[in-house]
């Protein structure tokens, strides 16, 4: 239950002033749905109220207070102009405009000869300084004079500044004294002041200086934040291996028989990912471990061992595709290596006939099936099995916390391996896989040829479809992918379908297919199947071609529209190609000329082929909230935390959340008390439920 300490925080935001039936849904849209939602808003800028002599020399723009006379009234003489108060400082005349205003309202409060204090914006007009509607008017009779700084606040349409300004000040007038939640030594060495100091000083800013994330008032406020969300996630983890788990040790047979059969050996990365997890797989505890690794790192092999273990103690093993594509793939992919090992493996989908899923569901719940390849049909409760010991999610990188979670539920507590093929910086897979434990495949199987990758201005199309024909007649194959028009997935499609036409007119009719994302599922198979036998030597694509598509004889891909793509997009893309031996060829096709960014981002797909340091690239040229990847990786809103530069704290705070509760696993001593109360505050209520009852 919510400590009592923080009940007037959690006030609904209409108990705030200017708050009220018809504005309610404005603050809703900022977010602000309880006075603590207030108090977490931070201000993202600071105006200057202190009090000048004169607006004289001024740069155009500047918004300042100055002590002046009300000197005349000039209404206007057209309709659409201005009505204008002349008025004088210290020093000089100048001109308070306003549009449309109730004339009532002006003379009564600028009465010429009276004195006010007035704050605004200054322009210049015909040489003569203006300030057009002043948001400050006050009377030095009755009122103190504008003093300090003003913090300003993100707005959204319909609510002014005074309003939010007012309602946070409300807020923060209601923040308590909360115990102190960080290490006391950590905090004294970090210099930070204690919570509600800091909530205070972060609304109170001096400077433009106090604003920015490296202020210590921030980082301690950003800490609290990632330290909450670390230790939510530290606590799902502990619920999760604390569920039954199953202790499975393989007796390595099977496992020998494949490898012996391999034509490679595995990477190093391969064989310390497969050890971290029948690590995990042997203790009793219940595995989520998350299986990272570039397009062609070599995942599905792991994966692959990791269901022999389960195999080989006796049990069962299931892999979770997103679509039934990869699902086949997959079964296409494992069942040579099934066969080696003499494993008996099946296809679950949606999609199976009847009579087909029957003997598939049988063969499950008998235990004659030893591995099971599908789609999220494996999942559906008509699915049992004998003995299932792992289950691998690929590509589940669209998936949050909550999902994983699900899933959890519904693994009948095997160990879950989940994979995941877009690289994301180091920070950001901390902060959404905090719960999970992670390998990376870090280092590709030798023998890769590089990629040669060059960037092409559309207006050289006819060379590129010239030098394209060559290659199809010595039999090569190529990916060529529409550009994608975000607003519409109809006009990628007739985008795309423009382009299939144009170039089979080049190629010949059935050298080309096409696949996109509004086509029925039996007619992308057709297309892909005829791809991948060379029945047709180009496919035209979407990007559906994205997730995981495997044509090891595809050598070329032409990317139209390059420009359009997010980096990470490129890269998956690319990765579609140099998967098998041959010689590899990425072609950008971009229509210029192009904007600095974009060029930026091609040149980064030149010069490295890398995923992590794209996806660290990425990071850095479109910020964590714009990341492709990072949005799907389920990365958490942080209100105050800024993952670009408070990565260093986030770290801290994964290794503080575990050391907290490997000490104080139900959070009962003082500072663990203290740190309910931060849950809480957190919104962490669910997680606060998961402590052990130590
Ligand atoms: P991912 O799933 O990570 O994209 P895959 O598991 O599909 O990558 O592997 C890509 C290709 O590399 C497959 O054809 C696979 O057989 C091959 N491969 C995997 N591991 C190795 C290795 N250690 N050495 C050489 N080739 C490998
Ligand atoms: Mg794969």
């Amino acid at each position: 239950m919510r400590p009592e300490i923080l009940f007037p925080l959690f006030a609904e935001a209409k108990t705030l002033p200017g708050v009220g039936p018809k504005t309610v849904p404005l603050y809703d849209k900022l977010g602000i749905r309880r006075v603590v939602d207030a108090v977490f808003l931070p201000p993202s800028g600071v105006v200057d109220r202190t009090l000048r002599e004169t607006v004289q020399g001024v740069v155009e723009g500047t918004t300042l207070c100055v002590k002046v006379t009300v000197v005349s009234h000039s209404a206007p003489s057209r309709r659409n102009a201005p009505y204008r108060v002349t008025v004088r400082d210290g020093v000089l005349d100048f001109v308070l405009v306003f549009f449309r205003p109730a004339p009532e309202y002006l003379t009564k409060m600028l009465p010429v000869g009276a004195e006010r204090y007035v704050c605004g914006k200054i322009e210049h007009y015909d040489g003569i300084a203006q300030m057009p509607h002043p948001d400050v008017i006050l009377d030095p009779a009755k009122d103190a004079p504008p003093d300090g700084f003003e913090p300003i606040y993100p707005m959204t349409a319909g609510l002014g500044q005074k309003a939010i300004a007012k309602a946070v000040k409300a807020a923060v007038a209601l923040v308590p004294e909360l115990p102190e939640w960080q290490d006391p030594a950590w905090l004294a060495k970090q210099e930070w002041p204690g919570w509600a100091v800091a909530v205070r000083a972060m609304h109170d800013p001096q400077t433009g200086l106090d604003l920015e994330a490296s202020h210590p008032v921030r980082r301690r406020l950003a800490y609290d934040e990632l330290l909450s969300h670390q230790l939510a996630l530290a606590l799902i983890r502990a619920k999760r291996r604390r569920a039954r788990g199953r202790t499975t040790k393989g007796s390595g047979h099977l496992r020998e028989r494949v490898l012996g059969t391999l034509p490679f050996t595995l990477t190093g990365a391969q064989n310390r990912a497969i050890a971290a997890i029948a690590a995990d797989m042997g203790n009793p505890e219940r595995m989520l471990r998350l299986l990272q690794g570039d397009v062609g790192a070599g995942k599905t092999l792991v994966a692959f061992m990791a269901m022999l273990i389960a195999v080989e103690a006796g049990g069962q093993a299931a892999l979770m595709a997103p679509t039934e594509i990869l699902a086949r793939q997959h079964l296409k992919g494992l069942t040579p290596l099934c066969e080696a090992a003499g494993v008996r493996l099946a296809l679950l989908t949606g999609k199976d006939k009847a009579a087909v899923k029957r003997e598939t569901l049988a063969g499950l719940a008998s235990g004659e099936i030893d591995i099971v390849v599908g789609t999220h049909a494996l999942f559906q409760s008509s699915v049992t099995f004998a003995d299932l010991r792992m289950a691998v999610v690929d590509e589940q990188h669209r998936f949050g916390v909550e999902q994983r979670n699900e899933l959890a539920e519904k693994g009948q507590g095997a160990d879950i391996l989940v994979m995941s093929a877009t690289p994301i910086p180091r920070t950001l897979a901390l902060a959404s896989y905090g719960d999970m434990d992670v390998s990376v495949l870090d280092e590709k199987p030798p023998g890769r040829k590089p990629i040669e990758t060059r960037m092409v201005s559309l207006s050289r199309y006819d060379d590129v479809v010239e030098s394209l024909k060559r290659a199809i007649s010595g039999g090569a194959r190529a990916y060529w992918i529409c550009p994608l028009v975000e607003e519409s997935d109809a006009l990628d499609v007739a985008a795309a379908e423009d382009r299939a036409r144009v170039l089979r007119h080049s190629f010949g009719e059935n050298a080309v297919v096409m696949a996109h994302g509004r086509m029925k599922a039996d007619g992308k198979d057709a297309a892909m199947e005829a791809f991948r036998t060379g029945v047709a030597q180009v496919l035209v694509a979407t990007t559906v071609v994205e997730v995981g598509v495997d044509v090891p004889e595809a050598t070329i891909m032409v990317i139209e529209h390059a420009e359009r793509f997010g980096l990470a997009q490129l890269h998956q893309l690319r990765g579609r190609v140099g998967r098998g031996g041959e010689k590899s060829s990425c072609v950008l096709l971009y229509q210029g000329p192009l904007g600095e960014a974009a060029r930026d981002r091609l040149a980064v797909l030149r010069e490295t082929e890398d995923g992590f340091r794209i996806a660290e690239e990425d990071l850095r040229q479109r910020g964590a909230g714009d990341l492709l990847g990072v949005k799907q990786a389920g990365l958490p809103k942080m209100k105050i935390a800024d993952l670009e530069v408070h990565g260093d704290l986030l770290e801290v705070a994964r290794d503080d959340a575990r050391l907290i509760l490997a000490c104080d696993g139900g959070l009962v001593s003082e500072r663990g008390e203290a740190l309910r109360v931060l849950l809480y505050l957190m919104g962490r209520d669910a997680e606060v439920r998961y402590l052990s009852s130590a």
